[in-house]
């Protein structure tokens, strides 16, 4: 078998250490194969998790034909293109009362939205273009045949799939699950993450500071993010900047986890023997990706996990996340077509300083102006600033090529949070 380092590095334009954000999205991507552990679980306990097989309807939905609107079903025979004719009223229909018998000539029933059609009905009429007179109905000219009936089968067709696998299940999804009678369904497993933060400097919560301690605030937004992505955390804690410690961490990892996630001592004048460390036990590469914040990150496997090495610096440990692993995980858990976050283009009201040749995300605030949608940078951009992440609401990515911004330019903006 060729080795993940051969793979990647006999692509052309294979770069280490200048590598563009999206090459380096493709090669990660392409790399990555779904998870193989399937679990049936309720239809409840299937929310934020990814179908595993097609969920075929053995139901027509909605099952029988209905009507979608209050009203008057009546046979369109009956009825006049330019005259309005009077029709006996023989009866009420409701939703999950069918009528017993069939509707004849002359005759209208009193529809309620949702009720099946009775035979003989081909049309309904709304209620509020009819007039009522002791036990008839006037229906005006101009009534379109079939108007106003929701059809069998409409929505989803008996013994077809009404949710693809690979789809992620919101919602919507549970949703639609319930309309087709499925009480349980085939999903992936979780994927399963193990997390540690490296730094003699870092302490944990609890314990006070002393000089030139911080806290580790990484594990907390890779707890965040990969709890909100529906992953199994086995968080590790921090490893301290200790060869045998560190050893025994990615070891412990590699067999328990889908992917190691790290932050942290990936940088080059970082004590080398992490990287040495790395890539003795499995194959990783160290690549400088063209971007700003989070230039540094190490990628690749360590018996079968997948080595996500992120930088150190909170927003960069964030921002490589969002750009790299987030989508990771989505193709490891089954999701397919993994797609990124959409952007869209904005006007900045403020110019910005970007160098050409690397992407660069900057925290950013979107609010609406007098003249709609702009946005502005959340305060210092500094790759340690968290509170500027805290402060934003979106990114805005600045493309690999581009230069200088000007005020009132178009730029691409990544939305933080979504709909539920
Ligand atoms: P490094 O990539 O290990 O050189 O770390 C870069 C910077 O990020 C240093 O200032 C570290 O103290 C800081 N840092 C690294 N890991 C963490 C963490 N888990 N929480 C907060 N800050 C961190
Ligand atoms: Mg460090």
């Amino acid at each position: 078998m060729t080795s993940l380092i051969d793979t990647i590095s006999c692509q052309s334009d294979y770069d280490p250490n200048a590598l563009p954000v999206k090459r380096a999205q493709e090669l990660i991507l392409s790399m990555i194969t779904p998870v193989s552990g399937v679990e049936r679980v309720f239809v409840r306990q299937a929310l934020g998790r990814v179908l595993a097989q097609d969920a075929i309807s053995p139901i027509n939905v909605p099952a029988h034909d209905n009507s979608a609107m209050d009203g008057y079903a009546v046979r369109h025979a009956d009825l006049s293109a330019d005259a309005s004719v009077t029709l006996k009223v023989i009866g009420t229909v409701l939703a999950g009362h069918p009528f017993a018998g069939e509707l004849k000539a002359g005759e209208a029933l009193r529809i309620m939205t949702g009720a099946v059609i009775p035979p003989g009905v081909d049309t309904v009429v709304i209620q509020e273009v009819t007039q009522v007179q002791g036990d008839t109905v006037i229906i005006p000219a101009g009534q379109k045949l079939g108007q106003n009936i929701r059809r069998a089968g409409e929505d989803l067709r008996a013994n077809h799939a009404a949710i693809s696998a690979g789809k992620l299940l919101r919602p919507a999804e549970l949703g639609l699950l319930a309309s087709i009678g499925a009480a349980e369904v085939s999903v992936y497993r979780k994927v399963r993450v193990a997390l540690f933060s490296t730094g003699d400097e870092l302490r944990s919560l609890g314990t006070p500071l002393e000089g030139g301690e911080v806290y580790d605030s990484n594990r907390y937004t890779m707890w965040g993010v990969l709890t909100r992505l529906g992953c199994e955390i086995i968080d590790m804690g921090v490893v301290p900047d200790n060869p045998q410690a560190l050893e025994a961490a990615l070891k412990s990892a590699s067999e328990n986890a889908d992917i190691i996630l790290t932050s942290g001592g990936v940088s080059v004048g970082e004590a080398d023997f992490i990287r040495e460390m790395m890539a003795r036990l499995g194959e990783v590469l160290f690549w400088k990706i063209a971007m700003k914040p989070g230039r540094p990150m190490a990628f690749g496997k360590i018996g079968n996990a997948w080595l996500f090495g992120l930088p150190g610096n909170p927003v960069a440990v964030m921002i490589t996340f969002y750009q790299f692993v987030r989508q990771s995980i989505l193709k490891l858990g089954g999701q397919s077509p993994v797609q990124p976050v959409p952007t869209f283009g904005v006007p900045t009201t403020v110019a910005l300083k970007k160098n050409a040749g690397r992407t660069e995300f900057l925290r950013a605030k979107l609010t609406t102006g007098p003249n709609g949608l702009e946005v502005s940078p959340a305060g210092p951009q500094g790759s340690g600033v968290l509170r500027s992440m805290s402060e934003a609401n979106c990114l805005v990515i600045l493309e690999h090529e581009r230069g200088n911004v000007a005020a009132g330019e178009l730029v691409q903006v990544q939305p933080m949070d979504g709909l539920v």
